[in-house]
């Protein structure tokens, strides 16, 4: 529920409202329209009425939200969410690039890769410790060992960590020394899980499960939200269908869905979203087309040898030669907008 304030409300009427919808269980947002200021309603509602707030002499209008989610869409938030994590800045029309392994292996093969994909650009560097293995023989990740590992790359490079939590129980030291908590595909709807990082306060990277909706994300990104001010990042990486030339299939029309609901940034992965590396340039470029605000890549110097997702990780340099493409094509979009403004879009 959205409520729409008359442009004579006073400070102390909106914090009447605020504690009396916060002392029944709700949260509230404050919303500043173009030339109005609002309170968006989230939370349990059906015990209000919209008979009673019109009644009130500062409220102009009631406007019952639809969608399911809330905190994560634009009714409650209509400008983009642009956020500075480790000094750089996610989303607002910047380029973010988190590139690494999918697994951490080795303190030689972390900090290796992590000084290339650094010098070729890319802001974070992006490794699984705990790694979601669809098979219980496969390797599994070195856990807080990888965790130590990532933590010696980024005193190394400079690089602040992104990388995926499993299990609550790792809730506190990921809390502690993690940049980004990535929640994997999987995980997306793991409804404890979610609310146990959206306390920790950390930036969040939500990726989207392989068989959910952009609702379904939108929500689960309101499961991280409703607890506090996590900042959250959403991520394509690929949905499950019948076709089986791709690993997934990369749902780039998700960009401009995602946008145009919601105010949180939204990164592309194109290693998990194809599974193959020839594929992964061509769909990072696309992405970056399709209005991205960033990409997420796996990237290994020895791709033959990986313990984890070979065939979709690319070479640094392959990586350094998408960089370089990545940046002139992000780089020449922003001045053609610039330009030209917004034609031809909906
Ligand atoms: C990953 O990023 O390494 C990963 C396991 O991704 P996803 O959860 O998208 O499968
Ligand atoms: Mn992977």
């Amino acid at each position: 529920m959205i409520l729409i304030m008359k442009p004579r409300v006073t400070l102390d009427q909106i914090d009447a409202l605020k504690s009396d919808m916060t002392a029944r269980g709700l949260i509230v947002q404050e919303i500043q329209g173009e030339t109005t200021f609002m309170l968006g309603l989230a939370g349990d509602t059906s015990a209000l009425s919209v008979d009673m707030f019109v009644g009130l002499p500062f409220v102009e209008r009631v406007v019952k939200v639809s969608e399911p989610y809330k905190l994560a869409g634009r009714r409650f938030h209509p400008q983009d969410s642009v956020y500075e994590i480790c000094g750089r800045v996610v989303g607002g029309g910047k380029l973010t690039v988190m590139a690494g392994p999918c697994s951490v292996e080795s303190e030689d093969q972390v900090v290796s890769i992590a000084r290339e994909v650094g010098r070729a650009g890319a802001g974070f560097l992006r490794g699984g410790a705990f790694k979601p293995r669809t098979s219980p023989y496969s390797f599994q990740g070195l856990g807080l060992g990888g965790l130590e590992l990532l933590k010696r790359a980024r005193e190394k490079t400079g690089l602040p960590i992104v990388t995926e939590i499993m299990s609550q129980e790792h809730a506190e030291v990921f809390g502690k020394e993690v940049d980004i908590i990535q929640v994997g595909a999987r995980n997306m709807q793991n409804f404890p899980l979610l609310r146990e990082v959206g306390r920790l306060g950390r930036p969040v990277l939500l990726k989207r499960g392989p068989s959910c909706t952009i609702d379904e994300m939108l929500m689960a990104a309101d499961y991280i939200l409703v607890e506090g001010n996590s900042p959250v990042i959403l991520c394509e990486r690929g949905i499950r269908t019948f076709e089986t030339a791709t690993r997934n299939t990369l749902d780039l029309s998700a960009v401009p869905v995602i946008k145009k609901r919601s105010h949180l940034p939204v990164v592309v992965d194109p290693s998990h979203g194809t599974g193959y590396r020839h594929l992964v340039e061509p769909m990072a470029l696309a992405a970056i087309a399709a209005g991205a605000d960033g990409l997420m890549v796996e990237v290994h110097n020895r791709p033959d040898k990986a313990l984890c997702d070979g065939p979709q990780s690319i070479t640094p340099e392959a990586f350094d030669c998408l960089m370089y493409k990545a940046s002139a094509l992000h780089k020449l979009l922003r001045e053609v907008a610039g330009n030209h403004g917004n034609h031809g879009s909906a």
